[in-house]
């Protein structure tokens, strides 16, 4: 008899994490006898769980905040994973551990949907953290012109040193000016996430009207930010929910080598937001 299947998510905090829904209904809607748990695993302990998981036959992780970073010491990643410098993803399916970053895919196809060829596109990010790592990293690829706006602009400049061709700046003045040359806006930072629903860190009147926003934050699906972008009439608008679908579809792929039931994962993500 085949056993059942075991997927989860790493984190800490992690209840809050919509994948075990998603990945759930994506095993039901193609008949697989899998289930995905979230499993509370803090920094200290992120080793332990790793070589536990191996140990006791799961199939695949996914890791999140904060584990992402530390995790890649614990697997055999793919290039692009480790010049990211953080996975979200692992795959026991060859015995070793490997690790991915599907974060960086599940953006890129989100803008190539709504945008079609980035090469020469110029793209504002802002943040500095893990997800705009991923972001600019792939955005790099595309050959996209980037550049990064962070708070603390260190952590900006660093980010660009790594990724030949980006620029860094701060959120001041010179932030204001950028936005207007640019032709797409991402927020790769936590701002107008749930609770701080009112926040953002650009109003309507810094827009205009050929910008496409697209805000990775996903709870609330329409952020300020989004408001403020529809209330400039700007080009397109994005929200996060198409990104976190498509890094979990690219992490389901990874791990069952099945085609993913895109819409059905969207509809159970979007059902719960919708139930929050
Ligand atoms: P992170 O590594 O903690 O980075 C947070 C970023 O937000 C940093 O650049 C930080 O700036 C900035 N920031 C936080 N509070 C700020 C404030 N009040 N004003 C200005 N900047 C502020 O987090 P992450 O993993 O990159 O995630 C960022 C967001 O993306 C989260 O909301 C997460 O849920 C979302 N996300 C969505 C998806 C998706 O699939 N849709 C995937 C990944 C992440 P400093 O450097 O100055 O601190």
């Amino acid at each position: 008899m085949m056993m059942k299947k075991i997927y989860g998510i790493l984190g800490d905090p992690v209840a809050h994490s919509l994948s075990p829904v998603m990945h759930n209904a994506a095993f039901e809607k193609l008949g697989m006898d899998a289930v995905y748990l979230a499993f509370r695993v803090s920094k200290a302990e992120l080793e332990d769980a790793i070589r536990g998981a191996k140990s006791l036959g799961i199939a695949g992780l996914n890791v999140t905040i904060p584990l992402k970073e530390k995790a890649l010491l614990f697997v055999d990643a793919e290039e692009v994973a480790k010049k990211i410098g953080a996975i979200n993803t692992i795959d026991f399916g060859s015995g070793t551990p490997m690790g991915y970053n599907t974060d960086g895919i599940g953006s890129m196809q989100v803008l190539k949907e709504t945008v079609g060829e980035l090469k020469g596109e110029n793209v504002l990010i802002i943040g500095a953290g893990g997800a705009a790592k991923a972001i600019a990293f792939y955005l790099y690829l595309e050959g996209a012109k980037v550049t990064l706006a962070n708070r603390t602009k260190e952590r900006a400049a660093q980010l660009a040193a790594t990724l030949s061709n980006a620029d860094a700046i701060g959120l001041g003045a010179e932030f204001k000016k950028q936005i207007k040359a640019s032709d797409i806006l991402i927020n790769a930072t936590s701002v107008g996430m749930h609770p701080h629903e009112d926040a953002t860190l650009v109003n309507a009147d810094m827009m205009h009207q050929d910008l496409v926003v697209f805000d990775i934050v996903y709870n609330p699906v329409e952020t300020k930010l989004l408001k403020e972008a529809k209330r400039a009439g700007v080009k397109k608008i994005v929200d996060g929910v198409k990104m976190l679908v498509y890094q979990g579809a690219a992490s389901f792929k990874i791990w069952t080598k099945e085609e993913p039931p895109i819409e059905v994962m969207e509809k159970a993500v979007t059902d719960a937001l919708a139930s929050e």
